[in-house]
């Protein structure tokens, strides 16, 4: 008996290595399609996608500049990210994930690198060789793995966050670009909005329509809403001058 059940376990388990195997073949065929041709700087590389050399931009990462036209921007920091991407990825295969406008400007293509099916852009951002970048908005995909990848840069001084001037420099920027306005597009937000027929700022004497360009920078914090355009010119608000309500 004892035996038998033996046999049983261990072809069961031959069996399921085999599957797993199989179901390997086709993830390891899909991974990394194209090859790294260059390596610009620490945010750029250049790809053969499919057949034809594109540069790529890094999406929600800006790197400290190293071959900047403007040779003043170019600083010691900006060579330490060229030469960990270079490092990393030169020569290798890659995979994009593309997420919003598939070219940016100077029509290179904004993408998520994955290396060895790691999230590159999450690596410098954890490495503390860019700040999650946030000027064009916030990653739609990894949001919260970008703010997690920084904390631990940051909770590291890695790199741009042991220097005391590049860490000074970066935090402006960053309360400029306002990664800690959290996006109205948040499944909370959008069931409030719905709700609401104008929306407006605590903080501000106009109130617009919900899909106003100016009424989704809002924070949501800061956000209140109105039911009847009566309700909201009650408030002391006027028409937004935009989206005319
Ligand atoms: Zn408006």
């Amino acid at each position: 008996m004892r035996n038998s059940n033996g046999i049983v376990i261990k072809s069961f388990k031959t069996i399921s290595l085999l599957f797993t195997l199989l179901l390997l073949i086709p993830t390891l065929s899909l991974a990394a399609q194209y090859k790294v041709i260059r390596v610009v700087d620490g945010d750029t590389i250049v790809v053969d996608y499919k057949g034809k050399y594109e540069k790529v931009r890094l999406l929600c990462v800006n790197t400290p500049e190293s071959v900047h036209p403007d040779k003043k921007q170019n600083i010691p920091m900006g060579k330490v990210a060229s030469g960990y991407t270079k490092e990393r990825l030169k020569g290798k295969y890659v995979d994009l994930e593309f997420e919003g406008p598939f070219r940016g400007r100077y029509g290179r293509l904004l993408a998520y690198i994955f290396v060895d099916r790691i999230n590159f852009n999450l690596e410098l951002v954890e490495q503390g060789l860019s700040p999650y970048y946030t000027k064009y908005g916030l990653s739609k995909k990894y949001d919260k793995e970008f703010r997690e990848a920084e904390r631990y840069g940051r909770d590291h001084k890695l790199n741009i966050w042991g220097d005391p001037d590049l860490t000074q420099k970066y935090l402006r920027l960053k309360s400029k670009w306002g990664q800690y306005r959290s996006t109205v597009n948040s499944p909370t937000a959008t069931i409030k909005t719905k709700e609401w027929k104008y929306v407006a700022s605590k903080n501000s004497k106009v109130f617009h329509r919900p899909d106003c360009k100016w009424a989704k920078k809002i924070s949501p914090k800061n956000l209140i809403g109105f039911k009847t355009r009566e309700e909201a010119a009650k408030s002391g608000r006027r028409p937004c001058r935009s989206c005319e309500p």
